[in-house]
């Protein structure tokens, strides 16, 4: 059994598999996200125990966090939502209480895993844009048995020179714009209640200037789109493909598919990842 915990912005899941079937899952539970750390980590240990009681053994555990992760060391260094979990090593805390194999890496990253076995299947590589509460970009590529493995600091792409504030320090970020929570502190709504089509008008423009950007680095014949905004607001998901040809004049226009594993996917991408792991076919660059 794989065990896999999933720290979003909001929410937290935890799951367990029995293989590396996504259909394998036996249990999954979820509690808002808590932002001190030690309280979340005694939640964490306690609801794992849970599933080990009932389901058996766990071979190992895979995280996923919402934040920059330092994959050498193993641990998440910057995150815009869960600041008192930075440079904190969960890796060793949990290896500590389960004794078993443990692994961390950014949710953006496991997006674009997950989408190994769904959109990016029959592709050798692709782009992988998240856009949920906050923006992201990967490039994958196939090349024998291995995947290379390229992140990127999409979301802190400059669209409008000084405009908003981000939390990076920056101004003017993707991120500043079309990311869910400062999406949220601009309008004082959920993303999804807005109904202003200017609103939206103007946030494909800015996603498809940073999937312009995206491909100016890795000029990809398949750009995935995934996350929760992406998947669930109809005028991002219709509108980004003709605001992209509208933007982009350099590369011929890829092949754009959004992706319906929604809030699954980082939970499905960091199963795919022990897998990958375990295979020691990864190159994380
Ligand atoms: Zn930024």
């Amino acid at each position: 059994m794989y065990i896999i915990l999933d720290i979003q912005a909001q929410l937290t899941y935890i799951s367990a598999f029995e293989s590396f079937d996504s259909k394998a899952r036996l249990r999954q539970t979820r509690f808002p996200t808590i932002y001190n750390y030690l309280a979340s980590l005694v939640e964490s240990k306690k609801r794992i125990q849970n599933l080990i009681d009932e389901f058996g053994e766990a071979e190992s555990i895979s995280i996923s966090i919402t934040g920059s992760t330092d994959y050498d060391k193993q641990i998440m260094t910057d995150s815009a939502y869960l600041h008192e979990y930075n440079n904190k090593d969960i890796v060793k805390d949990l290896k500590h209480e389960f004794d078993i194999p443990v692994i961390i890496e950014q949710d953006c990253i496991l997006d674009a895993y997950a989408e190994l076995n769904n959109l990016g299947e029959n592709v050798d590589e692709y782009g992988l844009i998240t856009v949920t509460y906050g923006i992201g970009g990967v490039y994958v590529k196939k090349e024998d048995s291995k995947y290379l493995v390229f992140p990127t600091e999409l979301g802190h792409t400059i669209v409008v020179p000084n405009g908003l504030e981000c939390a990076c320090g920056q101004r003017g970020c993707v991120e500043a714009y079309i990311g869910g929570v400062n999406m949220k502190d601009r309008f004082l709504t959920d993303p999804k209640n807005i109904e202003d089509y200017r609103v939206w008008e103007e946030a494909v423009d800015f996603l498809a200037i940073a999937t312009s950007n995206f491909m100016m680095a890795f000029p990809t014949k398949n750009i995935i789109y995934s996350g929760s905004s992406i998947s669930t607001i109809p005028a991002l998901k219709n509108g980004i493909k003709s605001g992209l040809e509208k933007r982009m004049r350099v590369y011929k226009q890829p092949k754009i598919r959004v992706s319906s594993l929604s809030n699954q996917a980082n939970t499905l991408g960091a199963l795919k990842h022990i897998e990958l792991y375990k295979n020691n076919s990864l190159v994380r660059l």
